[in-house]
């Protein structure tokens, strides 16, 4: 039996293992590792944080198959040298012939003292969970300080602010306005939002330090409950960890067959690999369809043909339930239109 170990059961594992599953041949096996006992929907985790979902809004079980096995279990080092992956509650270590890393991304914290100690993040599920008791908890006009403005920013804050009316928010952005990866329509219309409802961005954000209950910002600090960690990613610490050839965003690279040049029954998929294109659930989830396409033509034998290039749609965020942005069809878009086709393209995701 050939032996298939993917690492990580996010959207570039899913859509890889989806698409060895459609023509699998007989004498494959295939590991998915995972801490969690189903998919997580990264992208709702916002909403887990923010506490107006519940957990089974953001899982999708795991695919059944007689060739397919599951370890749910941390992983604590990827060996590609003896080719086989140590996980923390493992009596022996699970070989590999042919490996997918799709573990993701974590935190970056920039060195900046107390961020790691003292801030809830959204990159986990349980991260997601622990920050959504800690905003529920806070009593009325609690005071919530929200770091970096991006995508993932915005979309925790809007959805705490929809939620809870009471609470005080701030949000401090390094840039001169939000959603500096989007059109200037965009972002206007998303600070307008805030100064409509009542949540404070800063601009100009450069924090010094974090403390239990404050942050420190450009000499000024402020008083503060729950403060929400969104202030950039970097990939997972066993890829940091490996011996490949990383980019200057610490991703590995691959070639263009997303394999590891010097390993090439390695490949990686998602935030872990290096790409021209910023880190997105869709583009982890064509690269892991892609992947999928060589390694069949590997495992069966043939020589694979160079995958094409990924199609990104453009993305889409929201503004609490009923209001949101995006490109769609290659125009920047606000409003109710962009929300549905948000809620829409999570309703085919769960399905797919
Ligand atoms: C709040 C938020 C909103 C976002 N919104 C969007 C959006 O609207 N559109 C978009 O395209 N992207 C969005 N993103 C980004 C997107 O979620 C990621 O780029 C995407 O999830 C990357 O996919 P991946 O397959 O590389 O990793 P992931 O989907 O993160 O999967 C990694 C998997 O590895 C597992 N894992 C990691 N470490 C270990 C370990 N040590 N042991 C065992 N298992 C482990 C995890 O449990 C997880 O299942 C958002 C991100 C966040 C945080």
């Amino acid at each position: 039996m050939k032996e298939v170990v993917i690492l990580g059961g996010g959207y570039g594992g899913m859509n890889t293992l989806h698409g060895l599953l459609d023509n699998l041949p007989e004498d494959v096996h295939i590991t998915v590792i995972d801490r969690n006992p189903y998919h997580s929907l990264k992208t709702e985790f916002y909403t887990i944080a923010a506490g107006t979902e519940s957990d089974r809004h953001a899982r999708v079980d795991f695919p059944t198959h007689e060739q397919v096995d599951y370890v749910f279990d941390e992983i604590v080092k990827i060996d590609p040298e003896q080719e086989e992956i140590i996980v923390k509650g493992g009596v022996e270590n699970i070989p590999y012939d042919y490996l997918l890393i799709g573990l993701g991304c974590e935190d970056n914290y920039h060195g900046i003292e107390g961020a790691r100690e003292f801030t809830e993040s959204v990159q986990t599920f349980s991260k997601s969970r622990s920050a959504g008791f800690s905003i529920n908890n806070l009593g009325a006009y609690g005071k919530i300080t929200v770091v970096g403005a991006g995508l993932s920013g915005i979309e925790v804050a809007s959805e705490v602010r929809e939620s809870r009316p009471d609470l005080n928010i701030r949000l401090l952005d390094r840039g001169d306005t939000v959603l500096k990866a989007f059109d200037s329509k965009i972002q206007e219309y998303v600070e307008k939002w805030f100064k409509d409802n009542q949540v404070e961005v800063i601009h100009g954000a450069n924090v010094e330090y974090v403390e239990k209950d404050g942050v420190c910002n450009n000499g000024v600090c402020y008083l503060n409950d729950v403060t929400v960690w969104t202030a950039g990613v970097r990939p997972n610490y066993l890829v940091r960890e490996l011996p490949f050839e990383k980019d200057d965003q610490e991703k590995i690279i691959i070639n263009d067959f997303y394999q590891v040049p010097s390993h090439q029954n390695v490949y990686v998929v998602g935030d872990c690999a290096s790409s021209e294109y910023s880190p997105s659930a869709q583009l982890a989830g064509q690269q892991g369809e892609k992947v999928a396409e060589v390694l069949l033509a590997v495992l069966h034998g043939r020589v694979p043909e160079r995958p094409g290039s990924v199609k990104l749609k453009g993305a889409l965020g929201s503004l609490g339930k009923n209001d949101g942005f995006g490109n769609m069809l290659q125009k920047p878009m606000t409003g109710v239109l962009p929300r549905l086709a948000k809620s829409g393209v999570l309703w085919l995701s769960k399905r797919h």
